[in-house]
């Protein structure tokens, strides 16, 4: 999308895939997607869509990345080459560099990896087709996928990006509303341990504002949240207890 559209906002006050303001595109979670991976999810927000897939905890490939007291935590995030309008280069980006690095952060929190001294949890995180807020999908992606490993976790984390089109504050930016905009603010947040995780700011907003979207941005965090607790529940097979 290289051309900034007329208006945002149509007369009844819905944007351009008719949403209101304080809308979610529609969410669609599924774990234990691959077969080889140890957790696996895909989650899509509209038409964004990512494949996550966890392995470990297993010995690291390169011992210096051993840490003596807990499992170190390795993500990879990528876009897909046919993830965008235009090819992207499959050589990670500094960008792809800079959302690795703030997915982990933004997960670590939650992963208890004190129980795996000396052992590497990887995650790995491929955006199949982009349109915004992909980071966030990732981070939602990622969370159930380490739990569809059974890896131990303190809580369960989701993300969303909130910002400000043409004067107002919106929830779960679209691909023309991110690059059009004048702000983006992704957040991650674990609800259930009252942790933000990752929140960051591209672009102006008021005081007033931020704290509008960050109640927006939290209470759809928190329903994300429940969608992945069902999805989860929803992929363990009744055993009848005898
Ligand atoms: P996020 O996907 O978390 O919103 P950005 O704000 O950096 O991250 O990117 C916004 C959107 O711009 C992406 O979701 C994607 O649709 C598009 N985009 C990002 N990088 C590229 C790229 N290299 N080529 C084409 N589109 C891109």
């Amino acid at each position: 999308m290289h051309v900034r559209p007329a208006k945002f906002f149509d007369e009844n006050g819905r944007r351009l895939d008719g949403r209101l303001p304080d809308e979610m595109r529609p969410v669609d979670m599924k774990v234990g997607v691959l077969s080889n991976a140890d957790g696996s999810a895909i989650v899509s927000y509209g038409k964004t869509k990512v494949l996550a897939a966890v392995y470990g905890p297993r010995e690291p490939l390169q011992k210096y990345t051993v840490l003596p007291d807990r499992a170190s935590l390795f993500v990879r995030y990528h876009m897909a080459p046919f993830s965008t309008e235009e090819r992207k280069s499959p050589v990670p980006t500094r960008r792809e560099v800079e959302i690795s690095k703030v997915l982990r952060e933004a997960l670590e929190p939650v992963v208890i990896t004190e129980l795996f001294p000396r052992t590497v949890i990887e995650v790995y995180v491929e955006v199949l087709q982009s349109d915004g807020g992909t980071r966030t999908a990732s981070a939602t992606a990622a969370s159930l996928a380490l739990a569809d490993a059974g890896i131990p976790m303190r809580a369960l984390v989701a993300g969303v990006a909130i910002g400000k089109v043409d004067n107002v504050v919106v929830l779960d930016l679209n691909e023309p509303e991110d690059n059009f905009g004048e702000a983006d603010m992704p957040i991650v947040a674990a609800p259930d341990l009252g942790l933000i995780t990752l929140f960051q700011l591209n672009g102006v907003m008021t005081v007033e504002e931020t704290q509008k979207g960050l109640d927006m941005a939290l209470k759809a965090i928190s329903e994300l949240v429940e969608k992945e607790k069902q999805t989860l529940r929803s992929s363990i097979e009744e055993v009848d207890v005898e």
